[in-house]
């Protein structure tokens, strides 16, 4: 397949990244061909997967505008995807200019694009790294210039956890994180839930199991183990749309079974 010229050179055009298929389910245009060819076998089997994904945004900038309402300034968005529409830092800087927003990717198209619409903002940077590694992600010298570990931190791990395997051990990486944030920090999750999943939802998922980056769908109960010592904020862990609906015209998805929530470090 041709590469398109703003493609990096180290990216794999043959085969599909979860990055790109949520940036085509989202109306962007940074996707190859072998992309969309996922995402419209996906859409096909679950035509509303384009409007979950944006009922996943929804709820990125409404738990961003809490958090900001809570006083919280600094933002590290873990599995950030590539660019879109109403970016974690643009959310946060309406509120305070200065905010500041470490993003982390492990993909090279949302990593040279967020660094080609970051180059001008001095308080919000981009980095390349596996969120597995909480360690290493930490003590990244571009994320600690902008991150106070003195200060609360919001933390997002917004519809990217279920691309880590139990094996991969998902409650040691939050862990990893939720123990190095001051009190006061907050964890933002979302996370495709296993519940009440309807035959289109199960045929879409069967398309992920058989591709490079299966979705592990999990329970309310499941996802709430993963927050450990954290405690969650009201509503705790619901679908969506159903997490601080700021108005009855949030974009929702027929039956989403995907799941939020938000989590305080005490
Ligand atoms: N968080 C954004 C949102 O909710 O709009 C993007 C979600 S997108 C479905 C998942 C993103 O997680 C992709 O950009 C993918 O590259 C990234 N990702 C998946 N596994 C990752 C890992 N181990 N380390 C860092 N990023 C990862």
């Amino acid at each position: 397949m041709e590469r398109p010229t703003w493609a990096p050179e180290d990216v794999n055009v043959e085969r599909p990244s979860v990055a790109r298929v949520y940036d085509y389910y989202l109306g962007g245009s940074h996707n190859f061909a072998v992309d969309r060819e996922f995402a419209e076998q996906v859409m096909q089997a679950m035509p509303d997967a384009p409007a979950a994904a944006q009922e996943n945004r929804a709820f990125l900038r409404r738990a961003v505008r809490y958090l900001c309402g809570l006083g919280i300034r600094q933002f590290i968005d873990l599995g950030s995807g590539i660019p879109t529409v109403g970016n974690v830092h643009e959310v946060a800087q309406s509120t305070d200019p200065t905010a500041e927003v470490v993003y982390v990717d492990i993909d090279p198209v949302a990593y040279a694009h967020s660094r080609a619409i970051l180059a001008n903002n001095p308080h919000a940077t981009v980095i390349r790294a596996d969120l597995r590694q909480p360690a290493g992600v930490l003590a990244d010298p571009k994320l600690r210039e902008h991150i106070d570990f003195d200060q609360p931190v919001g933390l997002l791990l917004v519809a990217v956890l279920h691309f880590v395997p139990d094996s991969d051990r998902p409650a040691d990486i939050v862990a990893g994180y939720s123990g190095a944030i001051a009190p006061g920090s907050h964890l933002v999750v979302s996370h495709m839930g296993a519940e009440g999943l309807d035959s289109s939802q199960d045929q879409a998922l069967g398309l992920y199991k058989r591709s490079s980056t299966p979705i592990v769908p999990r329970t309310a109960d499941e996802l709430s183990s993963l927050f450990g010592d954290l405690t969650l904020v009201e509503p705790g862990v619901v679908r969506l749309s159903e997490w601080r609906p700021e108005s009855p015209d949030e974009p929702a998805a027929r039956e989403n079974p995907a799941l939020a929530a938000v989590a305080r470090r005490d």
